[in-house]
């Protein structure tokens, strides 16, 4: 006879990306979850998100409205340019072979599409939202947090998903934490179909495809989202902020003037900007000896855990595989007494992964932005003698269609995770034993 999950109260700080996966998953497995969010709104922000398989079947799995998924464009080919345009790598059918090989779409989504999506499903599967709370202590006695409009929620766990500049991380680490420059930072830019005039370009974005352009320290990509209405650029390059501030407005001119001479294609989209575009630093974080406190009732995920360089489309992503894991586990525990195994082996199940990805995100930068000279004439020979070619077996310096880093991205399936290691381990055989 199946065992019935005895109920948590769980405590869920920040409404992120992480937090709403975390939301829905632990929702699903039967416990009481509440939200807090700092931010008064849960606001429709942001730009374009790639959404790769190891997280669109967690959003199939999640029943996640069918709207959704109209929302978003599935590209029919992923390619890779030298910055002049000269063309290195191309995949051909590239959203049927994500649907073949991985069994979910790879789509390029607007991230206020997918933010709605989960905050809807994780409302309608009963999750209690608070906006404008922000925590600030953390009395991991109980477990409790207090929020600066001082009120208190206590709960039998909390999760930190309060993302680059957590709280929930210094207050566990005993002291201040504070993310650490990549070196890198990004202009993000959307237009719209009604924004472009140029024919060749309205072609472009109608018909879903993703395109990188790769030069020395720099890269671009480009997609289209919306169910090609909409065009997502996003430009990576060194870091010129002022220490300490984390993002700043920029003018047409300097993005024009940093891709002066790069692809005529990229210049004609970037022609049609027309207002100013931010830039963000890109942050990460040294690792965390744990991702659980040693009380057991706190645990991390996404961006307080593990932020990354965004060069694989990776953060979000893989923090609904955090999610997954963890409202999977905790559909399994039949009493209360579990639950400091049950944190332990979420930490086992997910540290490596998400730590592994952070790295293969600095390891695609180091590959796309080689500067010119022999390394990057060698990247740019070993791209070129695939083209048209089987990609085989061998590594290959985009890991967008790498053979050997695709599939342990994509073919990740967190749900097949859990059952695995719950078949596994004997904390489930007796729900009383600890
Ligand atoms: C340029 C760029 C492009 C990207 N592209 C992709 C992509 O294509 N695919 C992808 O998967 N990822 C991408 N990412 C990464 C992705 O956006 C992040 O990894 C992801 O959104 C992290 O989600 P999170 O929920 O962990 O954190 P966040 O989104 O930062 O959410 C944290 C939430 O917690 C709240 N909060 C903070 N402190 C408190 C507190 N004390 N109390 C209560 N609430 C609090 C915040 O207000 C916020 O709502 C990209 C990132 C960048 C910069």
């Amino acid at each position: 006879m199946a065992t019935q999950p005895e109920k948590l109260k769980i405590i869920i700080v920040g409404a992120g990306l992480s937090g709403l996966g975390t939301a829905i998953s632990c929702s699903l497995a039967g416990h009481e979850v509440v939200v807090l969010e700092a931010a008064p709104e849960i606001a429709e922000v942001g730009a374009g998100l790639q959404m790769t398989p190891n997280a669109t079947r967690l959003l199939q799995h999640w029943n996640v409205s069918k709207s959704f998924w109209a929302k978003g464009a599935e590209p029919t080919s992923l390619s890779v340019h030298r910055y002049t345009g000269e063309l290195l790598a191309h995949e051909e059918s590239y959203d049927l072979k994500m649907r073949q090989r991985y069994g979910a779409p790879f789509t390029d989504m607007h991230r206020a599409d997918l933010q709605i999506a989960l905050l809807d499903r994780a409302k309608e599967l009963g999750t209690q939202f608070f906006l404008g709370e922000k925590v600030e202590t953390i009395d991991f006695a109980k477990p409790s947090v207090k929020t600066s409009s001082g009120k208190t929620y206590t709960g039998d766990l909390i999760v930190a998903s309060d993302g680059l500049w957590s709280r929930c991380r210094e207050l566990m680490l005993g002291k201040k934490d504070e993310p650490l420059p990549t070196g890198d930072l990004a202009y993000r830019i959307v237009l719209s179909l009604d924004e472009i005039q140029d024919t060749d370009l309205r072609e472009w974005v109608a018909k879903p495809t993703v395109h990188f352009w790769i030069g020395p320290n720099t890269h671009a990509v480009g997609y289209s989202m919306r169910d090609g209405k909409m065009y997502n650029i996003v430009l990576l390059c060194p870091d010129t902020l002022p220490d300490g501030l984390a993002k700043q407005a920029g003018s047409v001119d300097e993005i024009r003037t940093l891709f002066k001479g790069w692809d005529p294609i990229l210049t004609r989209f970037l022609n049609h900007v027309k207002k100013g575009v931010d830039k963000w630093k890109l942050m990460h974080l040294e690792q965390m000896p744990h991702w659980v406190n040693d009380e057991s009732n706190l645990v991390f995920m996404g961006d307080a855990c593990h932020p990354m360089l965004p060069y694989l489309a990776q953060g979000a992503n893989s923090s609904l595989e955090d999610a997954a894991v963890l409202g999977g586990l905790l559909a399994k525990l039949t009493n209360k007494r579990q639950l400091p195994r049950v944190l332990r082996l979420y930490e086992r199940l997910r540290k490596e992964r998400g730590e592994a990805i952070v790295r293969e995100t600095f390891n695609q930068r180091r590959d796309f932005h080689r500067v010119d000279g022999p390394e990057q004439e060698a990247r740019d020979r070993q791209f070129k003698s695939k083209l048209g070619k089987d990609l085989g077996t061998d590594a290959f310096p985009s890991r967008w269609t790498c053979p050997q880093v695709q599939p342990w991205l994509y073919g990740y399936d967190a749900i097949k995770e859990v059952e695995d290691a719950v078949r596994k381990n004997p904390l489930f055989d007796d729900g009383t034993k600890l």
